[in-house]
């Protein structure tokens, strides 16, 4: 389900060290409760997942299969966002699937990369 037009526009997310650390561990946060839906039942219905984006007081949801969340969640740096919710800043976005987003921790994948201009 679309949800354009709940989007306000992007907060000013700074590169320190502490707002990364807020963003997170409010994506964590999420994640964790997802994760209690994920294993919530058997039914392939679709239920319904948060944005794991890490924005702090958004709620956004999004309806997903368990089969389309699976996929989302097959590695720990994979966060599920709703369409524009990525942190230009922090994300990269891999996945585009019209309802939902699939983003990266930028620089997740090479920790060693550390003080890229
Ligand atoms: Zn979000």
């Amino acid at each position: 389900m679309a949800q354009e037009d709940q989007i306000p526009p992007e907060p000013p997310f700074g590169r320190s060290r502490a707002s990364e650390r807020r963003v997170a561990g409010a994506e964590v946060s999420r994640r964790r409760v997802n994760e209690a839906i994920d294993r919530g039942g058997r039914s392939d219905a679709p239920r319904v997942f948060m944005c794991e984006c890490g924005r702090v007081g958004w709620n956004t949801t999004l309806t997903l299969g368990l089969g389309e969340y699976d996929n989302v969640r097959t590695s720990f740096e994979r966060f599920l966002v709703a369409p524009g919710h990525d942190v230009h800043l922090i994300h990269d976005v891999l996945e585009r699937h019209g309802s939902h987003d699939v983003v990266a921790r930028r620089g997740a994948e090479r920790p060693e990369a550390d003080g890229v201009a």
